[in-house]
């Protein structure tokens, strides 16, 4: 290892001690920790695409990022709140949960919540008890679960729509997707082009290098459409005047909840008779 790695290890090493001193008002939701500050995502917001900064995308808090206790980022936090809020942690007691590229704090809340079935699934497993799912081809029962939860994952499936069509398969009726993605406040419509491949392309005109589109303001329609009722609702809705600064969250980011009618699943069912 070069020296100028040993040092900015070091350096990272030093700035994380210090953002873990208690003296700050911040305070991470997951582990309890009061910090002096959340670490900042790739340097923070000096480093956002100038086009993500114009297209005002709603995604991470690039500056309150990660908790320097537990290394949960702002999306798990984030959505933890939203779903006690929401009441989701009594509501899954019993139910079927399926978890779309877990996270690993939010999973441990979902396994202290009792539900009947957890089963954690991602496209590329990084731990035995994950099972490797496509999301544009899930292989489980139709009607079969009562939530599922994909926090920032339709960003980076090739094609949305057929996932969300899956969503809906899974779904029993009444049941319930959390379906969290970055998205534009400005763009009027969803943004994707085949020919936007390369890694640096994708992170200019989508935001991450790994994204495949950078949803527009249709966003919550186009989910919809697919077949699902939408429950959306803003931070300010859910959490009230909760504080994003002091918990590192984004407060623009809404709670993105759907709700699988059950009229549709009706007509489903008679259309396959
Ligand atoms: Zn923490």
């Amino acid at each position: 290892m070069s020296v100028k790695r040993i040092a900015s290890a070091i350096l990272r090493k030093v700035v994380e001690l210090i953002a873990r001193m208690p003296f700050g008002n911040h305070r991470c939701v997951v582990c309890g920790h009061s910090l002096a500050r959340f670490l900042p995502y790739r340097g923070g917001s000096r480093n956002v695409p100038a086009l993500m900064q114009a297209l005002e995308m709603v995604g991470s808090d690039v500056e309150h990022f990660s908790c320097p206790w537990c290394y949960s980022h702002d999306r798990e936090r984030h959505l933890f709140l939203f779903m006690q809020a929401a009441g989701f942690f009594s509501f899954m007691s019993g139910k079927r949960v399926l978890h779309f590229a877990p996270e690993r704090h939010l999973s441990r809340f979902i396994e202290g919540a009792k539900p009947s079935e957890h089963i954690k699934c991602d496209l590329h497993p990084w731990a035995d008890d994950i099972v490797q799912a496509d999301l544009m081809a899930l292989p489980f029962p139709d009607s079969h679960f009562d939530l599922l939860i994909a926090n920032h994952v339709l960003e980076h499936v090739d094609d949305d729509k057929r996932a969300v069509a899956e969503i809906v398969r899974v779904l029993r009726p009444d049941g319930f997707a959390i379906l969290q993605t970055p998205f534009s406040n400005v763009l009027e419509s969803t943004w994707e082009d085949e020919g936007i491949r390369s890694a640096d392309a994708r992170l200019q005109a989508f935001g991450q290098e790994d994204h495949v589109r950078l949803f527009g303001k249709d966003v919550f329609e186009r989910i919809a459409r697919e077949g699902l009722e939408s429950r959306v609702q803003s931070h300010e809705e859910l959490l009230g005047s909760c504080s994003s600064r002091r918990f590192g969250l984004n407060q623009r980011e809404p709670f993105f909840l759907f709700v699988k009618p059950r009229a549709l699943s009706y007509s489903v069912r008679e259309g396959a008779q």
